[in-house]
């Protein structure tokens, strides 16, 4: 039987990084065992499911590359379907209807509480006579319908990862409502009649899900059918071990895109959270990790979200990207800055800049921050910059500098011909190297830390903005 397995997001949030992780390990599975990949839609929650929430979970998965299949399939298209089904467990006797409403629940909830038991559905319309129901009917009661859970029973599975697992059906809260009043099936039916109509043969899921399998795999019985094999993955927990949330910086796959994240590196830090590859290598394309990728090396312990490590592998990828390649990457960067990028002298003028400040950076969007002075005119000055510009006999030797540029009149830029004038200027200045590099940086950059000096210095002047930029330092330190 070839494999089939799916990712199936419920358009209720923004594609969440865990989400995202456990599509991962389902892609990596399905190509590992050429198998099929499909994308599923779970919106039958018409009260929380928003179409922007789909926009983005399928924007997502796209970007990081995770093709699919087939899909995506919207359960909210069929409805029909696990209507069918439901009628079936009714006609079978393996399902009821349910009138109690929710006073009553309440009631019972507390009851329960008092009695200090867990609270649990105590099944109390599975036996309802004809009559009974009737009188229900009369008063207007909207029945959900419940699915008989046996009690007790043992449920067992054997997770491929975290190994044995059973359940006793005395803990699964009396018999589940799989129909709502209006007829909307919930998620457990929906689940269970879409993975066996999709060929599902491995479900892979968060370890969230591990308390709803007990209740799936009693469905699969009344349904029969053979339920598939289960792995489920492990959460990803901040670095203090909580619930990864907002305050941890990013949770959707759309807040690591905009923080610069490179999505072949997302992916390579996902694989990584709960799995290594047996060599142990640490940077990998999602095609190799899919050589290798099996359930016996992912780790059963909740994984530690590590923003060094995801920096640092995002530096690693950024760092191998051509300079064509950094250019693309990077242009969405500094247009959503405002610069303005119909105006630079030439192609290769891009791609100097983006090759100088990509060593500098771990993610994209750190690249504007650092390259605003080569894209925007007139500069804006660090507090810093302009009391270096104001040191004595700074502006002089800036004035010095224009003027030995000026002279030069040299054909190309370039550092190797930019050195010998500076070396010149701090001559006949009679101006220590460390000073006047320093009062330079001030002048070009207006800050007093940034990328390469001559580098930046040499592209501004491609650009025609060093010498004015030289020249500009006697007025501004002149008030
Ligand atoms: N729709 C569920 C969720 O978003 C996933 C269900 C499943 O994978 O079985 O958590």
């Amino acid at each position: 039987m070839s494999v089939c397995v799916r990712i199936a997001p419920s358009p209720t949030g923004n594609l969440h990084i865990g989400t995202a992780r456990t599509a991962v390990f389902n892609w990596l599975y399905a190509r590992r065992h050429g198998g099929q990949f499909i994308l599923r839609i779970e919106d039958t929650d018409r009260d929380r499911s928003l179409p922007r929430y789909t926009r983005n979970i399928l924007a997502g998965l796209a970007w990081l590359g995770l093709d699919w299949d087939e899909g995506p399939i919207y359960q909210s298209k069929r409805i029909k379907r696990y209507q069918a089904v439901v009628q079936q467990l009714l006609d079978q006797g393996l399902a009821y209807r349910c009138y109690v409403s929710e006073a009553e629940l309440e009631e019972m909830r507390a009851a329960q509480k008092a009695a200090g038991k867990a609270p649990r559905y105590d099944n109390r319309h599975r036996f309802l006579t004809e009559a009974q129901r009737q009188a229900y009917e009369a008063e207007g009661r909207q029945p959900v319908i419940r699915f008989k859970i046996e009690e007790p029973l043992e449920v067992s599975w054997v997770d491929l990862i975290r190994g044995p697992i059973t359940w006793n059906t005395q803990d699964l809260g009396g018999d589940m409502v799989i129909a709502r009043a209006d007829g909307y099936p919930l998620y457990n039916l929906a689940v269970v009649v879409d993975d066996i109509d999709m060929g599902i043969t491995h479900v892979i899921r968060g370890e969230d899900h591990i308390g709803n399998t007990p209740k799936q795999i009693l469905l699969y019985r009344a349904l029969g059918h053979e339920p598939p094999q289960f792995a489920h993955s492990p959460l990803i927990l901040n670095p203090e071990g909580k619930k990864l949330s907002k305050r941890d910086g990013a949770t959707s796959v759309a807040e690591f895109q905009q923080l610069g994240f490179l999505p072949e590196a997302l992916k390579n830090y996902l694989a990584l959270l709960s799995w290594s590859p047996p060599d142990g290598e640490e940077l990998f394309s999602l095609e190799k990790a899919a050589a290798l990728f099996d359930f016996d090396r992912v780790n059963r312990a909740a994984a530690r979200f590590d923003w060094d490590k995801l920096n640092w592998i995002n530096s690693q990828y950024i760092k191998r990207l051509s300079p064509p390649e950094l250019v693309e990457r990077l242009t969405p960067f500094w247009q959503a800055a405002g610069f303005d990028l119909s105006g630079v002298p030439d192609p290769t003028w891009l791609e100097d800049v983006a090759r100088l400040i990509a060593d500098g950076i771990d993610r994209l969007a750190e690249a504007p921050p650092l390259s605003r002075f080569l894209f925007q005119e007139p500069l804006s000055y660090t507090l810093a910059a302009l009391e270096q510009l104001r040191l004595p006999g700074v502006a002089e030797a800036m004035a010095a500098m224009a003027a030995t540029l000026a002279a030069a009149e040299l054909p190309q830029v370039s550092v190797d011909s930019l050195k010998p004038l500076v070396d010149q200027v701090a001559k006949a200045q009679n101006m220590k190297k460390g000073l006047l590099m320093k009062s330079l940086r001030a002048a070009l950059t207006g800050d007093l830390q940034g990328p390469d000096l001559l580098e930046s210095f040499a592209l501004l002047q491609r650009r025609g903005w060093a010498l004015g930029r030289l020249e500009a330092v006697r007025k501004l330190v002149s008030w």
